[in-house]
């Protein structure tokens, strides 16, 4: 017997619907590219985007036609989102800090129709725009007044653009499993793949983003994503806010220290989120200068591990964080350490080892830890497995790659190696290929970074695997030091000594002027791997 309930397709206009109609007079703030602070309204987005719907389908943009997107988080990129995705067409987030020919290749495999685009990257796109055959026109992200001079290929200034319609339009009509939206992996190896969302997997998204334990902001929150609208799918944050009514605050091209800080202070942000690269940069923004920021609340931290140190600077101001964990093939959302029963109680270190989990998942996430065989494994907190995950959020296959991505059991493996503990804390001991396998065991690279940027002096460290001829690899540490500091192996590996297990301590330190990363923050290991292969221990000789 079926239920007699409504049908009622889960689709991202009806988002921005909501929020117009029940948060209409709510902000929507951003630092424009050009310079000056905007402000808008949530109804205000939702009638612009009206007319980029209208307007896109003026050009000939039809259903499932991909439109690309390379462009800062601003109000104009969000009514774009709402825009293409209104009439059926997928939003094509490119990430701009991508290598050119990266961009390129991105483009061609998704056959984008139009590129909408910040002035920022007029240059890189004038370079690469001969071999981006699909492209018909570009829109550029400003007005008459700022508009370039360009050879791009019938450019035309965003807001002449949509001047030329009326916004008296109707959404499209079409089902929810409709693909919506499509980010491609950064992929240190092989090329990028795409991840196509749907209307319903970023609805519900959405919804389990909002929960209390999740990111968790209210009609009365302000919010400022500083992860970027291009990094897997601005972690469901612009459903998520615009669905409860919450302020939003865009950093547009300025994510330093100082400029974050100036307004999370002007507007009163109460949440926040990024990578840790960006809390660092506010971090010590805010240490030099001896500021505060009494309205933070909430500093959600995800995209590669939380350091403990950081959690406890945020602490020691009476920020709380929440580490979370996620990739694009998630929507991003994976798992988030809030602290349930009896781990509210705890206080100091007790409490730090909690936090510093990446956490447990919100209803619509399942996982699993199992062997390289596939058999599940114990929940204890100690042994290591694969990662897998399920849910209606959850990648089942890459664009037009033909091969399944899924086990026997529907679980997509994540690459990562975890541990998942009796109360579901689960803890990434490693990405499978950073993992380093000593001896037949397995050392977690990730913990003894986490260690080392404990030290006063370090700013950054990785650790790669170096062969040895007697354990297979053991450890080496790549630090790199904060400006102006001085230190010497001795010093950093007596710092670690006692906090691990003695075999997990690295064979050697070397100091490096800077730590290389990927487009989206993360240390980049194959190029440590490469600049590190003629490497020799000073155990290997003996
Ligand atoms: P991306 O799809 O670019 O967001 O990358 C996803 C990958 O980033 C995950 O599979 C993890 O390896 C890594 N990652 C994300 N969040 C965390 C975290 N909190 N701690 C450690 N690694 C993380």
């Amino acid at each position: 017997m079926l239920g007699l309930m409504q049908d009622w397709p889960l689709l991202c206009h009806r988002i921005i619907d909501h929020a117009a109609r029940i948060h209409g007079s709510q902000e929507v703030v951003s630092r424009s590219v050009e310079g000056p602070i905007h402000r808008t309204t949530y109804a205000e987005i939702r009638s612009r985007a009206l007319k980029v719907a209208q307007r896109l389908d003026r050009d000939g943009i039809k259903l499932g036609d991909r439109v690309a997107t390379i462009a800062w988080n601003t109000w104009r990129h969000l009514e774009c989102w709402y825009g293409i995705m209104g009439i059926g067409a997928v939003c094509h987030t490119v990430n701009p800090r991508l290598f050119p020919d990266q961009i390129a290749w991105i483009v061609n495999h998704a056959e984008d129709r139009i590129v909408i685009t910040d002035l920022t990257f007029v240059p890189i796109l004038e370079k690469i725009a001969g071999s981006l055959p699909s492209v018909e026109r570009y829109v550029v992200l400003t007005d008459k007044a700022h508009m370039p001079q360009t050879t791009l290929k019938n450019a035309v200034a965003y807001e002449d653009w949509i001047a030329e319609v009326d916004g008296n339009f109707a959404w499209k009509e079409f089902d929810e499993n409709t693909a919506a939206a499509m980010c491609y992996t950064s992929g240190t190896t092989g090329d990028p793949k795409g991840v196509l969302y749907s209307h319903r997997s970023n609805v519900l998204h959405a919804l389990m983003a909002n929960n209390k334990d999740s990111l968790g902001a209210s009609a009365s929150d302000t919010m400022l994503p500083v992860v970027p609208l291009f990094h897997a799918n601005s972690w469901g944050i612009a459903f998520s806010a615009p669905s409860m009514g919450t302020k939003l605050v865009m950093p547009g091209a300025k994510l330093d220290g100082a400029s974050v800080y100036e307004l999370m202070d002007t507007e009163k942000v109460t949440i926040t989120a990024g990578v840790p690269t960006v809390w660092l940069m506010l971090l010590n923004h805010m240490a030099n200068n001896k500021l505060s920021l009494p309205s933070l609340k909430l500093v959600v931290c995800g995209g590669s591990a939380m350091p403990r140190s950081m959690i406890k600077a945020f602490a020691d101001m009476g920020i709380e964080s929440r580490h979370a964990w996620g990739m694009t093939e998630m929507s991003p959302i994976g798992t988030l350490a809030a602290l349930k029963p009896p781990f509210d109680k705890l206080e100091g270190d007790k409490k730090l080892d909690v936090q510093q989990t990446q956490g447990y998942p919100p209803f619509g996430v399942e996982m699993k830890i199992t062997d390289d065989e596939g058999k599940e494994l114990p929940w204890d907190g100690k042994t290591f497995g694969r990662l897998k995950v399920s849910g209606p959020a959850v990648a089942k296959a890459y664009f037009r790659v033909d091969s399944n991505i899924l086990d026997k059991e529907g679980y997509f493996d994540t690459g990562d190696v975890a541990t998942i503990d009796e109360a579901a804390y689960m803890r990434i001991t490693d990405r499978s290929k950073d993992v380093i396998k000593s001896g037949g065991e397995w050392i977690s690279s990730i913990d003894l970074e986490n260690l080392a940027v404990g030290h006063p002096k370090v700013a950054e460290a990785a650790v790669i695997g170096i062969a040895h001829p007697k354990w297979d690899e053991r450890p080496l540490l790549i630090v790199q030091l904060k400006d102006g500091q001085t230190a010497t192996r001795e010093e950093i590996l007596g710092y670690m000594d006692g906090k691990i297990a003695k075999w997990w301590m690295p064979d050697d330190v070397t100091f490096v002027s800077a730590i290389p990363h990927t487009a989206t923050g993360k240390i980049l290991k194959t190029a440590l791997r490469d600049q590190f292969k003629d490497y020799t221990l000073p155990t290997a000789a003996a």
